[in-house]
């Protein structure tokens, strides 16, 4: 029995060596929280750790793509474009594009879903080449927009497999969704012009919103968050797959902190409605409380940017 049970520990530490933050590499590992899907009332209940060194939160164990897949339901959110909300963020997000996009050079958005975002973007943006990425079990491309945008579906080897180099590309709301973002952004990174630009959109597990709200922070999306980075580790992760330059800064998202003030009434998870009348007060009361957020100096949700070194 005492062997037994020596043995047990010991695999328990041993799993805890090999464990690494996926976004620093570093092993120093607290031990993990249990969040409930506050959104789509899913029975699957993420663990996640929070790295001690720079603070990033991660799925331990880490679904696989497979599982991961089966945590989007044909309802999710990010298939909608309806709402003023959306389209304002859209026309920020095109202007932040565009104030990045190099004339000549290829745009990829990264996690487009249906490409309704890049249509947009090509008609304010004329004259460039746009690409965008969703994954898919079925592998499949579309020209849409005259032409201008190509979306590719599938797996990442079947993206680069037919992707030129581009000048900028963009993960809004993504990185925190890939198991492994090492490995996906650095591929991406092979694909950057020197002096292109990565830029895009997530979380910040360093919130003061994620220190009110603990396991109710809309940041962990559980259980579709795979990684949600501080932002000491996203820009560490950023280094890691070669990029420089690195710089966050807060972003205006109100719905982000309207899921947080929704799931406060849960007990273990639930469903929250992103329409009718309830979700319109969660976000009248979110764009009220944004100033805090953004004057705390901790944002809940952050744009990020980072150049290729032109060697
Ligand atoms: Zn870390």
């Amino acid at each position: 029995m005492e062997l037994s049970l020596q043995s047990d520990s010991e695999t328990v530490a041993a799993s805890q060596t090999q464990l690494a933050c996926p976004a620093c590499a570093s092993s120093s590992i607290s031990a993990g929280l249990h969040v409930p899907d506050h959104e789509y009332g899913l029975s699957y209940r993420a663990c996640y750790r929070q790295c001690e060194a720079c603070g990033s939160l991660f799925q331990d164990p880490m679904p696989s793509l497979q599982e991961l897949a089966g945590f989007y339901p044909g309802d999710y959110h990010s298939m909608a474009h309806a709402g003023l909300l959306s389209a304002i963020r859209n026309r920020i997000r095109i202007s932040r594009l565009e104030s990045l996009a190099s004339r000549q050079s290829a745009i990829l958005d990264y996690g487009c879903g249906d490409g309704a975002f890049l249509v947009d973007a090509a008609r304010h943006m004329p004259s460039r080449q746009f690409w965008g990425f969703e994954i898919s079990e079925r592998p499949e491309t579309a020209h849409l927009a005259n032409g201008a945008v190509t979306v590719v579906k599938g797996s990442l080897p079947d993206l680069l497999a037919v992707l030129p180099q581009c000048g900028l590309m963009t993960l809004n709301h993504v990185i925190e969704h890939l198991p492994d973002p090492l490995a996906t952004v650095s591929a991406l990174v092979r694909k950057l012009v020197p002096g292109g630009i990565l830029e895009g959109q997530t979380p910040a597990a360093d919130s003061l919103e994620r220190f009110v709200f603990g396991a109710r922070w809309s940041g962990y999306h559980a259980p579709r968050h795979t990684v949600v980075f501080s932002r000491s580790g996203l820009s560490r992760l950023l280094e890691r797959c070669g990029l420089t330059a690195i710089a966050t800064q807060g972003a205006f998202n109100p719905a982000g902190l309207a899921v947080s003030l929704a799931s406060l009434p849960h007990r273990q998870g639930g469903r929250i409605r992103r329409s009718g009348l309830p979700w319109l007060c969660f976000l009248a009361a979110a764009s009220l409380l944004g100033p805090i957020d953004l004057i705390s100096g901790r944002p809940g949700v952050i744009n990020f940017f980072a150049r290729k070194g032109a060697g």
